[in-house]
């Protein structure tokens, strides 16, 4: 038998949501009452479940698989838990914790089952929380997938001037050589790298030389065209890769390039800033790590001849 406090609770529990307790009140005999004090557990993954818990009084807490996350839900009295198990007859596959000093109905799964049998009400609540559960399981999913991929924009993108990184450089540039490579078309790198940056710094302070760089990355993106692939490779060294493009058509390019910064990037008093490249067409089967040694190699060369250049590779 029920008492009347017990059915108070049943009457509010979802499951038994428009339910004349009186078709089904013999099978709760086959049900345990049961308290949780705050802090113990009561499903834990991967360990065997063979209850419903029915919430009467309390707050219990779904984690999805330690507490080292913040919780999945947050179940109070009328709520049940368990119920997962019930279908594919498997372990559970969250902790859940009682968040305070709880009072709960264990409904062995078997009775759940019989409930079932004799009330079309029970089975159209079950299946109502269960659908719940589900969709609340996509939503979690596409929140997570939301995440991982600005997670996954985040690595790939340098903080301070918001164009693409060096991490993105190493998997992007080798799919584009290897698609030039096949349509048989050329190729060029451009390594840029800003000149004598370091006084920059000394004089203005790193604040001014990051902004110059923020400013840089800009001006240069603007001076691109929109198959080229530009990315921030170190300090204040830039990698552009040109597809489809001669060393003809490459070094007018980097010569713009040298000008929009010239232009754009000013100092404060007034004199400019400059920037020197190295450009090395690839060669038939080279691997990226040699095509940047070659542009860096051209670098250094504009650098010995006085800055504010472009060389070739050889
Ligand atoms: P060179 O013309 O030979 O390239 O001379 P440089 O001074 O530009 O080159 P060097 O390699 O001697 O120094 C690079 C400077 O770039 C030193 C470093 O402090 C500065 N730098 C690198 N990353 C950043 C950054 O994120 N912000 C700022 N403000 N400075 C940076
Ligand atoms: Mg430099
Ligand atoms: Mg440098």
């Amino acid at each position: 038998m029920i008492d009347s406090m017990d059915r108070e609770y049943l009457q509010r529990a979802k499951l038994f949501a428009n339910v004349g307790l009186e078709s089904v009140e013999h099978l709760f005999e086959g049900c345990r009452r049961m308290k949780l004090e705050r802090g113990d557990r009561l499903l834990q993954p991967g360990v065997a479940n063979s209850h419903l818990y029915l919430i009467f009084d309390g707050e219990l807490r779904v984690y999805l698989e330690d507490r080292s996350m913040p919780e999945q839900a947050v179940l109070g009295a009328g709520d049940c838990v368990g119920e997962m198990s019930l279908l594919d007859g498997q372990a559970a596959s969250a902790l859940v914790l009682a968040a305070r000093d709880s009072e709960l109905l264990a409904i062995p799964h078997d009775v759940l089952w019989s409930l079932v049998d004799c009330s079309h009400g029970v089975a159209r609540n079950l299946l109502a929380i269960m659908a719940g559960r589900m969709r609340e399981s996509n939503q979690s999913l596409v929140a997570l997938q939301t995440r991982s991929l600005e997670f996954e924009q985040a690595a790939s993108v340098d903080a301070l001037t918001g164009i693409y990184n060096r991490h993105w450089l190493l998997d992007a540039f080798p799919r584009a050589i290897a698609r030039c490579e096949r349509d048989g078309a050329p190729l060029c790198l451009v390594m840029a790298d800003i000149d004598l940056f370091k006084h920059f710094n000394e004089r203005f302070g790193y604040l001014s030389g990051d902004a110059l760089l923020r400013r840089m990355a800009r001006r240069l993106a603007d001076g691109l065209r929109a198959q080229d692939l530009f990315a921030r490779y170190g300090g204040e060294e830039f990698l552009i890769l040109l597809p489809h493009t001669s060393l003809d058509e490459a070094l007018p390019i980097a010569g713009r390039l040298r000008e929009l910064v010239a232009i754009g990037c000013g100092l404060p008093t007034g004199e400019g800033v400059t920037l020197s490249c190295g450009v090395a067409p690839m060669l038939g089967g080279e691997s990226l790590e040699a095509l940047i040694a070659r542009a860096d190699a051209a670098l250094k060369r504009a650098k010995e001849n006085g800055r504010d250049r472009v060389e070739v590779a050889v």
